[in-house]
């Protein structure tokens, strides 16, 4: 009985959808749909399946969706809206996936540089954190990040930090989108004295954002070398439990090789490897120290790779082997790394050393070719991180994450090739306008979502503090 009713609802409901469905063809085949916004004109790096430039091209956006990418004309004919951005002579692209950082370490920018891994730690950024790191300094910190962020064309990124949903809500008011996870480390921390508590403090951040439509919610346990076996497990059951990503930094310097080698007589990924720590969405931030079997785990085990090239130069750590990780197939993306180690969170920037990086290490130039070095900051960022569904390229359905970026500049023109200008000649401050999740957070180098001057201010006053924390 029950059965039949269900079937006969059922029924009734297909008749409802179809007449739904019916009118909308007709109501599109009479005139154009109205949405919230058309941008228009300028040449779209979509992105796509075909990887399709379409010069001129226009995207059209509804809520917090792209419901329509194609010609201007194809565009204009389907869609009318009453906010149209017009970027004749400018390209538009999707937001840039900033794959691993930790957005409030832009308060110990350039604090200190060119030291060696061991004394810029301990005597700088190690006191730095332990005088500083509060739920304050994360606010400031994540709301200057978030400024750059937009400013320079990127919509998404992933962290690693303290006081989590801090971060959370400050990245939620600007605007932008997020993985973020609270770190676990073993030894104490501003937010946690003990892994157990930072793993707690985990699962209420989880349970605060699960669902949320910037926020992904995840679980960091810091890296191999850090954290005992059953912290690695217990991080790795949380985020199963949840079915949150699971961040992690691996092997991305020759120490922590020598140190879990020590400890395991394995690589940090065989290590890794062999007690089960992998979900179907971890994100491995560094992975320069790998070895060929390495990376066929990488790969066998879906674990997305973040590519730090600016990061792994300043701090010495060594060259990730790109060339045989997109040979594999291993999802790859590029990240900024923290701005203490870059020391900004420019993406067009990490493009342009990603590709000069290891064209110069392999000598040869034809290697991470600029096509290769956008897709890394867009698509490929989107599928280390599990979110090619939803972002990374300029598709009806994915979400309205794109920026517009001006192609005026004396270094910008002439111009041949949309690709080679985007990865060869562009900084992030050509980015004009900034959309995510169909919201404007910046337009024309406005700032819609942000107070730009406080958001100066409250860095500058708080930079007092972090150097009177490092003075001797
Ligand atoms: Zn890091």
């Amino acid at each position: 009985m029950r059965r039949l009713k269900v079937v006969v609802w059922v029924g009734l409901l297909s008749v409802v959808v179809s007449a739904f469905a019916l009118r909308a063809t007709a109501d599109q085949a009479l005139g154009a749909r109205n949405v919230a916004m058309v941008v228009t004109g300028g040449t779209v790096v979509t992105m796509d399946g075909g990887r399709r430039v379409l010069s001129p091209g226009a995207v059209a956006i509804d809520g917090d969706r792209i419901v329509g990418v194609g010609t201007p004309d194809e565009i204009g004919r389907a869609f009318a809206s009453k906010r149209v951005i017009d970027t004749t002579g400018k390209i538009v692209l999707p937001g840039l996936v900033n794959t691993h950082g930790h957005a409030p370490m832009v308060l110990y920018r350039g604090l200190a540089d060119d030291l060696a891994l061991m004394d810029w730690l301990q005597k700088y950024l190690f006191p730095a954190e332990a005088k500083t790191v509060s739920a304050e300094m994360v606010r400031v910190g994540t709301r200057l990040a978030a400024l750059e962020m937009i400013q320079s064309g990127t919509t998404t990124f992933a962290d690693m930090y303290y006081f989590e949903e801090e971060i959370a809500k400050a990245t939620k008011a600007a605007g932008l989108r997020a993985v973020l996870g609270q770190t676990i480390i073993r030894f104490p921390v501003a937010d946690a004295k003990t892994p157990d508590e930072a793993l707690a403090r985990s699962e209420t951040f989880i349970k605060a954002f699960k669902g949320d439509s910037l926020i992904t919610p995840a679980v960091a346990p810091h890296s191999a070398y850090t954290l005992e076996k059953q912290t690695l497990l217990a991080s790795r059951d949380l985020a199963l439990k949840h079915d949150v990503p699971l961040l992690i930094h691996l092997a991305e310097t020759e120490d922590e090789v020598r140190i879990i080698k020590e400890q395991a007589e394995l690589t940090p990924t065989g290590y890794l490897e062999s007690i089960g720590f992998w979900t179907p969405r971890t994100l491995a931030a560094h992975s320069v120290w790998v070895t060929d079997e390495d990376i066929s785990i990488l790969k066998r085990r879906g674990v997305g790779v973040s590519h730090n090239p600016e990061s792994n130069m300043k701090l010495a750590s060594g060259t990730a082997p790109v060339p045989k990780y997109l040979a594999a197939g291993v999802a790859l993306g590029l990240g900024t790394d923290g701005a203490a180690s870059n020391n900004d969170l420019d993406m067009f920037e990490a493009m342009r050393q990603a590709a000069f990086l290891h064209k110069l290490q392999s000598r040869d130039p034809r290697v991470v070719p600029a096509a290769t070095a956008l897709e890394l900051a867009t698509l490929g960022g989107a599928r280390a991180l599990g979110m090619e569904r939803e972002i990374g390229s300029l598709d009806t359905g994915k979400r309205a994450d794109l920026i517009v970026v001006g192609m005026h500049r004396a270094r910008q023109t002439p111009r041949y090739d949309a690709l080679s200008h985007l990865v060869y000649a562009t900084h992030g401050d050509d980015v004009e306008t900034t959309i995510v999740n169909g919201q404007v957070l910046m337009h024309e180098r406005k700032m819609l979502t942000l107070d730009e001057a406080a958001v100066l201010r409250d860095a500058e006053a708080f930079a007092v503090r972090v150097r009177a924390a490092v003075a001797r």
